[in-house]
């Protein structure tokens, strides 16, 4: 099987839908989302309406709990909170019932997905020593995938030592463990704006990562006019 893993889309349907694009042109058995679908940009109905349409196997993240009304943002910062609460009065009732019943975590074929992290979905992997503790959660599956930091990276873990790499492709080692971060599709926070996502192939146990120039302009233009906090725009522009 060959997979695409996309992250932290964050209703931004411009990155989004350049993504897919890239995506079919490859071409792929499925789309895995490792959660945040809505939060932070413009268009949340019609980023949950691409991923129900083309059943994009997807967990909930953070914001989507807050943005279904499962949840209520007090541990957000204020940005963040104002614009949860945004999409929870934009969402429709069958989106946000689309959200609260989205899985926190899940196991495909070999390998396992979680939003945060393994061990709490609101945690973020930012180190060696967060990856560790995970790492030790994985027991007998060798890949875990996440996202949340919006930052593209991975760590390998082999004989008690534990690394982290930020290059382009990954041999995949039945030794190893690894978790793999494939960055954020609509907010990536690693200083490149790019919409950044990643190919699995399964079968030749390879993976490569990918980022997309896309039309930041018309997303920050999109979340201006919608009333949002334009430091959520501004960001957009440099990657942070
Ligand atoms: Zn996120």
């Amino acid at each position: 099987m060959k997979y695409a893993i996309i992250s932290d889309i964050h209703s931004n349907l411009e990155a989004f839908e350049r993504t897919l694009l890239e995506i079919d042109d490859i071409g792929v058995n499925w789309i895995i989302c490792l959660g945040d679908i809505v939060g932070y940009g413009a268009n949340p109905n019609e980023c949950v309406d691409i991923i129900r349409e083309r059943n994009i196997i997807s967990i909930m993240g953070n914001h989507d709990v807050v943005a279904c009304g499962r949840k209520e943002p007090i541990d957000f910062n204020p940005i963040a909170r104002d614009a949860a609460l945004w999409t929870r009065n934009e969402l429709t009732t069958e989106n946000k019932d689309f959200l609260n019943n989205l899985p926190q975590a899940k196991e495909i074929e070999d390998f396992l997905i979680v939003h945060g992290s393994l061990s709490d979905p609101d945690l973020y992997i930012f180190s060696n020593e967060d990856a560790s503790m995970e790492f030790h959660l994985m027991d007998n599956y060798n890949i875990c995938f996440f996202g949340h930091t919006h930052v593209r990276i991975y760590y390998v873990y082999l004989n008690n030592l534990i690394e982290n790499f930020y290059d382009d492709n990954i041999g995949i080692n039945g030794d190893n463990k690894y978790l793999i971060n494939p960055g954020s599709v609509g907010q990536p926070r690693d200083r490149d704006p790019r919409a950044s996502f990643l190919i699995y192939d399964h079968k030749d146990n390879e993976v490569k990562f990918i980022r997309l120039e896309y039309d930041i302009y018309s997303a920050q233009e999109k979340i201006i006019l919608a009333g949002l906090d334009k430091r959520l725009a501004y960001r957009l522009s440099v990657g942070l």
